[in-house]
């Protein structure tokens, strides 16, 4: 479903990404983890292209992108595979001044240019499928983080991306309300739904996740199943890394 491959990301003299290439399979869980400042979230906006690679390729479910510095990118090609991607950000960014269930219509209205009862009835539904459907008509202020979170994952879902990237979705909240949304991201992952997460929830990615990737300093140092990476990791840079998480 994913296939990146030679990623370079570079700001200025300072390269963030250094040659990464991964693959996921439709269906299964990546979680990336390691040392802050490693290129995580820069690894997933290079993904939905919020920023755009200095080299390499992206392609998502089939539609594939390349990557040469200083070449122009055409914005329509960035859209299509953009549009293949929903986002869950450690803050939520939630619309404040706007309902709920207008979180999860409005990118469907506007961008996509839904009819709004058709969107209200896939926002419902999603709701649904969250836990959170008696809190359509509330403002996201009354809601707790965990709450506020599981709407931003209905919200990412709503224009039935291919692949849901998160970027350390249970961060921002304590222990319990974190539970809740592993919960749900538990259950789209038995559902069938291609995710890649950036993490440091061990809980999180053990209970999901396919295959993690240790990302260190721009590159892929260690991959292999959540049990291989936290339980024996092979380079003593990770063993260190692992034993600040538990
Ligand atoms: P992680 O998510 O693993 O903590 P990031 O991808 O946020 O890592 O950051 C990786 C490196 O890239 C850091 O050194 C960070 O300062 C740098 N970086 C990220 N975004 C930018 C940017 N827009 N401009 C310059 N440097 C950036
Ligand atoms: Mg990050």
């Amino acid at each position: 479903m994913i296939e990146l491959k030679n990623i370079v990301k570079r700001f200025g003299d300072l390269t963030v990404l250094n040659d990464v290439s991964l693959s996921v399979a439709e269906g299964a869980v990546m979680a990336l983890v390691g040392p802050s400042g490693g290129g995580k979230s820069t690894l997933l906006r290079c993904i939905n292209l919020l920023e755009i690679p200095t080299s390499g390729s992206v392609e998502i479910a089939g539609d594939k992108l390349e990557f040469h510095p200083g070449a122009r990118m055409s914005g329509k090609q960035v859209q299509l595979l953009r549009r293949h991607t929903g986002m869950v950000f450690q803050n939520f960014q939630l619309f404040p001044h706007r309902t709920v269930i207008e979180n999860i219509t409005e990118g469907l209205t506007t961008v996509l240019k839904w009819p709004k009862e058709r969107a209200r009835e896939r926002a419902m539904a999603l709701l649904e499928k969250v836990g959170l459907a008696h809190k359509a008509e509330v403002w996201p202020s009354t809601l707790s983080g965990g709450q506020q979170q599981r709407v931003a994952i209905a919200r990412a879902l709503a224009p039935s991306p291919k692949v849901l990237l998160c970027d350390e979705p249970t961060s921002a909240l304590d222990p319990e309300l974190s539970g809740e949304v592993v919960d749900v991201l538990a259950q789209l992952a038995r559902e069938g739904t291609t995710m890649v997460m950036a993490t440091h929830d061990l809980r999180l990615a053990s209970k999901i996740a396919n295959e993690v990737i240790v990302l260190d300093g721009g590159v892929i140092v260690e991959t292999g199943t959540s049990r291989d990476i936290f339980t024996q990791p092979k380079r003593e840079r990770t063993k260190r890394f692992i034993a600040t998480l538990i």
